[in-house]
């Protein structure tokens, strides 16, 4: 087509030292360029130059008309001279104007040209740079919609050199560039709402913290001190309030802060060591049910975690006796499997309905409102540490009653 163009005296691309330029350019010699001549017939039809073989100048024509992208040839004083049909059609541009209208009449409705940083003119970017340019204007298309355009302009030069004009074609990136927008301000409303959420996390953990550890401390005097039955009573609704109070605290700000956490460093760790570890600080608790704690298996051998692991533990085991009935049996069971290890805590609790299986590792599901005091806020910490270990942690129905959790991590 270059070839077509230059028999045509069409326009010649300046070879171009901008890296960035995606264009080939087409060596200036050989050719006379005619920028008045361009476009500038009736009709939008160019007439051809004397000695020209017109069936030629109609082909490209037609090469150009079969182009989907608009394109124009603009002079250096904003003419514009030639208009293929997708650009005509865009604009619904009359073609007895070409070579009469100005460019930025057509495309911005203005009547001085186009300039600034939002605006750049490519005329004038062009012919002060020499080479091809690519610069994004907010165009009025033919019925007056605004339309983000990437348009691409390179050089027309005449024999003697002299810059005489630039040739643009344009891209409508109008659903690229608002797409753009919307995840700019996305992104600046998350930044915002992580920032109020870091401020919330801190008034939590410095500002309600402290004034509820100084209540149970308080309450925890009374209740030492007091003999009256009914004040020992609110006493003691008071000290166990506070302690909910401060469970609540600390666990609805860890998991604000795993959740926002990328990564945890991990070390080599005796995972069987961390679980028994777990087990033997809640006996006390399931001895007080009468609730006998076996741990079976023998895995020796070492996993990446963090200490923060361990809570996955003790809340999995403490559920089990939480939500176990008395003088049952809860089972604990570290397996080695292809590439890491099974940890299952096994109960002979109520078990979890199919429905709640997912749910309950989402913050503040409590399927036992009300009978057993808890947060909801476990099992989610639970499963993001979990996660931060690459591994997973789920719930089955146990064999003949009861739940079973598991957990499964990847071996170092
Ligand atoms: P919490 O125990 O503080 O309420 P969790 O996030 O640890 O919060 O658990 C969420 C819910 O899942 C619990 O309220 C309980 O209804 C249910 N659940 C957890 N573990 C068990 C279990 N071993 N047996 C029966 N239900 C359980």
């Amino acid at each position: 087509m270059a070839d077509l163009m230059q028999d045509a005296g069409i326009m010649c691309l300046k070879p171009c030292a901008d890296p960035d330029s995606a264009y080939e350019s087409i060596p200036a010699s050989g050719f006379e360029l005619t920028m008045s001549e361009a476009g500038a017939g009736s009709h939008g039809k160019r007439r051809p130059q004397p000695g020209l073989p017109p069936p030629r100048v109609q082909m490209l024509e037609t090469v150009l008309d079969e182009l989907a992208e608009p394109i124009s040839v603009i002079d250096a004083d904003y003419r514009v001279n030639y208009m293929n049909r997708a650009a005509r059609e865009l604009f619904s541009h009359n073609t007895d104007f070409l070579g009469l209208s100005l460019c930025h009449q057509i495309s911005h409705r203005r009547s001085t040209p186009c300039s600034g940083v939002d605006h750049p003119c490519p005329v004038t970017r062009v012919r002060e740079t020499g080479c091809s340019v690519r610069v994004l204007h907010e165009h009025y298309d033919g019925q007056g919609a605004k339309r983000v355009v990437e348009i691409i302009a390179s050089p027309l030069r005449g024999r003697d050199e002299d810059f005489c004009g630039i040739i643009e074609s344009q891209r409508d990136v109008t659903a690229r560039e608002r797409a753009n927008e919307k995840i700019k301000r996305y992104a600046v409303e998350l930044e915002r709402s992580n920032r109020l959420k870091d401020l919330f996390i801190d008034i939590m953990r410095h500002d309600l913290l402290s004034p509820a550890g100084v209540i149970r401390s308080a309450a925890a005097l009374g209740l030492r001190d007091e003999t009256d039955a009914l004040k020992r009573e609110d006493l003691d609704m008071i000290h166990r309030s506070s302690q909910r109070m401060i469970e609540l605290i600390q666990n609805a700000s860890a998991l604000a802060k795993l959740e926002s956490e990328g990564q945890l460093p991990l070390e080599p760790t005796d995972i069987e060591a961390m679980i028994m570890a777990a087990a033997r600080d809640l006996g006390p608790d399931a001895e007080e049910k009468g609730i006998r704690l076996t741990i079976t298996g023998g895995f020796a051998g070492s996993v990446p975690a963090n200490p923060l692991l361990a809570s996955v533990f003790s809340n999995l085991i403490g559920n089990a006796v939480k939500y176990s009935p008395e003088n049952s049996e809860i089972l604990i069971a570290i397996a080695r499997e292809d590439r890491g290890c099974r940890i299952s805590v096994t109960d002979r609790g109520e078990g979890i309905p199919d429905p709640a299986k997912e749910k309950i590792f989402t913050r503040f599901t409590r399927l036992h409102k009300g009978v057993v005091k808890g947060t909801g806020l476990g099992l989610a910490i639970a499963k993001r540490i979990v996660e931060l270990h690459e591994g997973r942690v789920w719930v089955e129905d146990a064999p003949g009653g009861g739940s079973v959790f598991l957990v499964q991590l990847a071996c170092a």
